[in-house]
């Protein structure tokens, strides 16, 4: 039985998709390291395999535009302060 070494083990920390990949494989792009931050402010990181990261990126956009449109006052935001 052959020996390899310099393998590396990779888990989606969604969905449990796991794959042994030996360095420099060119597979190993199909994972992303994500970090994300809490409403809290904890960093948190992740490992997504490429569904799952497609699925992020989708939830991320929608987020990042939720964000951007509060970041907006509105004339109610003056109510709210009194
Ligand atoms: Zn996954």
């Amino acid at each position: 039985m052959a020996v390899t070494k310099n393998i590396t083990r990779y888990v989606c920390d969604r969905c449990g998709a796991s794959a042994y990949l030996p360095d420099r494989d060119p597979r190993s792009s199909e994972w992303h390291p994500v970090q994300r931050v809490t409403s809290d402010g904890a960093l948190m990181d992740l490992l997504l395999c490429s569904a799952c990261h497609k699925n992020y990126r989708s939830l991320a956009v929608q987020q990042d535009g939720e964000y951007n449109r509060w970041m907006i006052p509105t004339a109610g935001d003056k109510e709210e302060q009194v």
